[in-house]
């Protein structure tokens, strides 16, 4: 007997990877990894202390329209969680077919979180995913009508569990019993719940195109929007100057301080030439030096440059344009 699992990293996904195997049942244990979320360096080895196979599986550009128009709407922040579970779902149940596995099971706990985790939303998923009957919740099993798995005893349901809600007393006790010593905090950082990141996401939405590496831009530096075609990003230090140039592409403004420890900023967009002289502002304004004007050189696509010798931007302009704003 075979399953799929879904793994994030969390404890609670890796207990469900732990209660099946303790059933002698073999895992094939999914990770989806996307530009918000994934890829935790010690799931390996955890799921391989488990004896489950591990696979990483990218979600590509297909996820990002989830991103932009979930049907079933968004949680707190952008994390339209049940168009993403469905998403995973019907790819999980396309790698079962592929690989004979008899079911797929995930983490998720009754109750655990406000909008996905409802009794009437996992049916919902389980429905949308194609996957009815199939999908099986060890960790929350004996509070939900048995699966098909239960029904024919490829799992013994007695031997799963029946928590609801968000205490995780017996996801320690059983993190303990099972040897799981290292995972995620509940939510596994993904940036879609996180407001800030959010805020420069919803920035996108309205002003630019949804691209991974738009949203690699979104994870450094400072971000101003000066108009509605256009926004700087300055990096906060060494290593995200470092990290901006290499994200950058053909069309960019980039900025460099002369004569002063300053940071790297990149123009995106359409550059008037007020804006280029405001970016040199904001870039003077994180430029470390006494002087009252200072050099900015501003290299254009095509290869151009040019000096600039620019005041600092005042801090109220600065927190106007910043996003989020303050
Ligand atoms: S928290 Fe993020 S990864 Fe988890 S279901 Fe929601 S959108 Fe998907």
């Amino acid at each position: 007997m075979k399953a799929i699992g879904l793994v994030s990293g969390g404890l609670d996904s890796s207990i469900a990877v732990a209660l099946i195997r303790s059933q002698g049942i073999e895992v094939i244990a999914l990770n989806f990894v996307s530009p918000f979320f994934g890829r935790k360096g010690f799931l390996r080895r955890t799921m391989e202390r488990l004896g489950a196979e591990f696979r990483e599986v990218p979600v590509g550009e297909e996820y990002l329209e989830i991103v932009k128009h979930p049907r079933f709407g968004y949680g707190k922040n952008l994390n339209p969680c049940i168009d993403c579970k469905i998403f995973m779902l019907q790819r999980a149940k396309a790698i079962m077919e592929e690989e004979g596995a008899s079911f797929v099971f995930t983490g998720e706990v009754l109750g655990q979180r406000p909008k996905s985790q409802m009794r009437n939303t996992l049916r919902l998923i389980e429905k949308e995913s194609g996957l009815l009957g199939l999908l099986l919740r060890p960790l929350s099993a004996k509070l939900l009508p048995p699966t098909i798995p239960e029904v024919e005893g490829w799992v013994e349901r007695d031997a799963l569990l029946g928590i609801a809600g968000r205490g995780r007393k017996v996801q320690f006790a059983l993190a303990k019993r099972f040897g799981i010593e290292e995972y995620a905090s509940p939510a596994g950082g993904c940036l879609l719940t996180d407001p800030l990141f959010c805020e420069r996401l919803k920035d996108l939405l309205e002003h630019g195109s949804l691209t991974f590496s738009e949203i690699e831009l979104l994870k450094l530096g400072r971000h101003f929007r000066l108009h509605s075609g256009y926004k700087l990003i300055v990096g906060r230090d060494e290593g995200e100057n470092k990290a901006l140039l290499s994200l950058v592409q053909p069309g960019d403004v980039l900025f460099f301080p002369q004569g002063g420890k300053g940071p790297l900023g990149i123009g995106r967009g359409t550059a008037r030439p007020e804006d280029v002289h405001l970016s040199a502002q904001i870039i003077a304004f994180y430029t470390k030096n006494g002087a009252e004007k200072t050099p900015i050189l501003v290299r254009r696509s095509g290869g151009t440059s040019e000096i600039f010798e620019v005041p600092k931007c005042d801090t109220e302009t600065l927190v106007k344009l910043r996003i989020p704003k303050g």
